[in-house]
C-alpha cells in the first residue's frame, strides 16, 4: 500500500483515516468514509483502483468534477476514463473497459439505471464501486439527487463487489440514511476529524453590517472572502468596501459575465491581499491555501454549508478567522422559504435551520457545537472562538438572540 502510495501518487504517507479506508476497501469490505473537504477522499478509491483486480467504477454527480478527477488521475499514470453524455469516445472507452484496460471509470448516476450499462458491467470486471458525494442519496442531505436512488439495484446486481461511499458533509441522520440506502453495514462507517483548530470562529448579531465588515477587512490584511446573500448585495458591498478600506476588492456571482468571473477568480487565487465579495457560487473547487478570513454578511443555508464555507480559510494551517454577522430577519426569511419547498423536504430543512440557529445562539464553545453536529465528542472549550475567548457578557447576547430567534 505505502509503496503504491509513493510510486503512483508521490505522497510520503497517508493522511488521517485514508489508510483505514483503503485497508477496508482492498479487503473487500463496504465502507462509508466521512472526511472533510480537502482531506483526500479521491485517494481512497484511486489507490484501491490501482491495487485491485478489475476496474473501479466511480459515480460522481457533476461532469465538471469528473473531468478534474480524470485529469489528475491520468497525470499520475492511472488508466482512467469517463462515460458521460459529453464524451464522444464512448465506444473506445467501453472497449477498453471490457478488455480490462481501465483502472477507473467515472460515470454519472443516471447511467446506473440504464439496462445496457448493467449489461456492460456484466461483460467487464468490476473491482470496486465508489460513490462520491454520497450525501446526494439522502433526502436528509443538503443536495438530494433522485438519480442516486437508482444506484442501489445496480450495486445489488454485483453483491461480491465492495462499495465505498464518500462524503464531506453528513450529520448523523444523513449518515445512517446513506448506510441504509446504499446497503453498507453500520460497522463500515469511518469518520475523520472535522476540527480546524487554526480557524477562529466568531458569530455576532448584525448591527451595522458595513461597519462590521469594514472592521474585519481592516483587521485582516491577508486574502479573504466575504459571502453575501444576493448578487445586488455582492455588488454593493464590493464597491463600498473597496472605497472605504482602500483594499483591492472584487465581486463574484453567477450573474457576472463568465469572462469577468474567471478573471476575478484568477486574480484572487494569485493574490496575497485581495478580498473577494461573493455569493456561495464562489469557492467550490478553488485551491487557495492562504485565505486568511471568511466573513458571512448573512446566514448560510445550514451548519454543513457554514462549515464548508468557513473551511475555505486557513487550509495552510496558519491562523485564520471566520466571522458571521446574522440578523433575525435572515432566519425569518429562511423560515418563509420553507413554506415554498416540497412538503416532504420541509421537515429536514426545518431541522437544518434549527441546528444553525442553535450554533448562532449558543453561549457554549462554537467549535464544540460544530464538532458535535458532525458526530465528534469535542472538548468543552477550544480557546479559539468568540464564546471561549470572551465569555463575559455572552449571557446577554444569547438572551437577545433567543428573543430575536423566537420572534
Ligand atoms: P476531497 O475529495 O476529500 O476534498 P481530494 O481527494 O480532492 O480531497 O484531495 C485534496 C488534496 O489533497 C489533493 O490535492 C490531493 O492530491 C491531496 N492529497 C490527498 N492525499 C494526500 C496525501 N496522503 N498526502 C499528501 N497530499 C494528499
Ligand atoms: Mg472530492
Amino acid at each position: 500500500m505505502s509503496k503504491a502510495l509513493h510510486d503512483v501518487f508521490g505522497f510520503s504517507g497517508f493522511r488521517g483515516v485514508q489508510d483505514q479506508v483503503v485497508d477496508r476497501v482492498i479487503n473487500g469490505r463496504s465502507t462509508l468514509a466521512v472526511m472533510p473537504t480537502g482531506a483526500g477522499k479521491s485517494l481512497t478509491y484511486q489507490l484501491p483502483a490501482v491495487l485491485l483486480q478489475g476496474t473501479c467504477v466511480v459515480v460522481s454527480p457533476l461532469i465538471a468534477l469528473m473531468h478534474d478527477q480524470l485529469r489528475s488521475a491520468r497525470a499520475n499514470g492511472i488508466r482512467a476514463a469517463t462515460l458521460t453524455s459529453a464524451d464522444t469516445d464512448r465506444g473506445a472507452t467501453m472497449d477498453a473497459f471490457r478488455a480490462g484496460q481501465l483502472d477507473l471509470l467515472y460515470i454519472a448516476p443516471e447511467r446506473a439505471s440504464q439496462p445496457h450499462f448493467r449489461e456492460l458491467l456484466q461483460t467487464a470486471r468490476v473491482g470496486l464501486f465508489a460513490i462520491d458525494e454520497a450525501h446526494c442519496v439522502s433526502e436528509w442531505g443538503h443536495d438530494f439527487r433522485p438519480d442516486y436512488r437508482l444506484l442501489r439495484p445496480l450495486l445489488d446486481a454485483f453483491p461480491q463487489v465492495p462499495r465505498l461511499a464518500l462524503t464531506a458533509t453528513a450529520d448523523h441522520h444523513t449518515r445512517s440514511d446513506i448506510l441504509a440506502q446504499l446497503g453498507i453495514p453500520d460497522e463500515g462507517l469511518i469518520v475523520a476529524g472535522f476540527d480546524r483548530p487554526n480557524i477562529r470562529y466568531t458569530i455576532r448579531p448584525r448591527e451595522n453590517a458595513m461597519r462590521q465588515l469594514k472592521a474585519v477587512v481592516e483587521e485582516n490584511p491577508g486574502p479573504g472572502i466575504v459571502y453575501a446573500p444576493t448578487r445586488a448585495r455582492v455588488e454593493q458591498l464590493a464597491e463600498t468596501l473597496a472605497r472605504e478600506t482602500g483594499r483591492r476588492v472584487l465581486p463574484y456571482h453567477a450573474g457576472l459575465d463568465p469572462e469577468i468571473r474567471a478573471r476575478n477568480q484568477a486574480a484572487f487565487v494569485a493574490s496575497e491581499d485581495m478580498v473577494m465579495v461573493a455569493t456561495v457560487a464562489f469557492g467550490m473547487g478553488i485551491d487557495k491555501p492562504d485565505v486568511r478570513f471568511v466573513a458571512h454578511a448573512g446566514i448560510p443555508k445550514s451548519i454543513e454549508a457554514y462549515y464548508q464555507e468557513t473551511g475555505r480559510a486557513g487550509r495552510d494551517g496558519d491562523p485564520s478567522v471566520a466571522v458571521m454577522f446574522w440578523g433575525a430577519d435572515d432566519f425569518a426569511r429562511a423560515r418563509q422559504r420553507l413554506a415554498e419547498i416540497e412538503p416532504h423536504r420541509q421537515q429536514s430543512e426545518r431541522q437544518r435551520l434549527d441546528s444553525l440557529a442553535g450554533l448562532v445562539e449558543t453561549a457554549e464553545c462554537r467549535r464544540a457545537v460544530l464538532l458535535r453536529h458532525f458526530g465528534e465528542t469535542p472538548a468543552q472549550t477550544c480557546s479559539n472562538c468568540d464564546n471561549c475567548l470572551q465569555p463575559v457578557g455572552v449571557i446577554d447576547v444569547t438572551d437577545v438572540a433567543r428573543k430575536l430567534l423566537s420572534a
